[in-house]
């Protein structure tokens, strides 16, 4: 299945690829190869709007298991990801490309508020936006941040660039007889509870037709190949 040429994406990466090789936290050098991928993408004539998780740094859910209330978490888990918004920030300018980073939550001495209008201004001028911060509320992902922005900017699609290329019938980590899907439609990845975000993202996804391409981000050039509609990916979109 091939999708219409984009216009304007939204491109969601997973905080752990900013790791790199490491454990933990943010590998400038891993960055730089990730921000040389996004301005390929812009360079192709793409609107390009950013959501970068905080995974690397800190996840709330995981603090909760260890015994913190769950929403001070979540408001370090966001703190994280401003890190990371800023780490892509510095990456793309010293690539030259122009760069805006709204926040969620409100920073006013390194970056913006989120402001949509101003957000389209941006984009109009040649700026990638990152948006940082998810949707700014605990209980939430920045999967979920990603679907929001995604919607209120009109992107043509989500693209998520993760650990894995595309989305398996089982873990393809502990299963190595998984299957990819090379299409699903979001009431499957719901009823299933197939890992490709949580299940709020895909619902606002799906209400509002944003079709979601799961692909692996750590192949150098894939980026660029899964915009071509070639390379590994998985689209979620709805049924027939
Ligand atoms: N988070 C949140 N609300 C949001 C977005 C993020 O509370 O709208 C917190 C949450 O604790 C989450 C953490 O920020 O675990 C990091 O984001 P996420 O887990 O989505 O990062 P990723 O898995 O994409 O690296």
């Amino acid at each position: 299945m091939s999708l219409p040429p984009f216009k304007r994406v939204l491109l969601k990466l997973s905080g752990e690829v900013l790791m790199g090789g490491q454990q933990f936290g943010i590998d400038p050098e891993f960055v730089a190869e990730l921000a040389k991928e996004v301005k390929a993408a812009k360079d192709s004539g793409l609107e390009i709007c950013l959501v970068i998780g905080g995974g690397n740094i800190f996840r709330g859910m995981a603090g909760a298991a260890k015994g913190m209330d769950r929403a001070q978490a979540d408001y370090m888990g966001m703190l994280a990801t401003v890190m990371n918004a800023l780490a892509m920030q510095n990456a793309l300018e010293q690539l030259g490309v122009p760069t805006r980073v709204q926040s969620a939550i409100e920073m006013d001495k390194v970056c913006e508020p989120v402001i949509r209008r101003r957000a389209e201004r941006h984009l109009e001028k040649g700026r990638v936006v990152i948006f940082a911060a998810g949707v700014g509320a605990p209980y939430f992902t920045t999967d979920s941040g990603a679907a929001l922005r995604a919607a209120e900017m009109r992107c043509d699609a989500l693209l998520k660039g993760t650990s894995v290329d595309g989305v398996y019938d089982s873990d393809p980590k502990t299963n190595p007889a998984a299957i990819r899907y090379d299409t699903v439609d979001y009431d499957t990845v719901l009823a299933q509870n197939l890992k490709v975000m949580d299940a709020s993202a895909v619902a606002l996804c799906r209400d509002n037709s944003i079709p979601i391409v799961v692909f692996s981000i750590r192949e150098q050039g894939n980026l660029a190949r899964v915009l071509r509609g070639e390379g590994t990916q998985t689209i979620v979109t709805k049924g027939n």
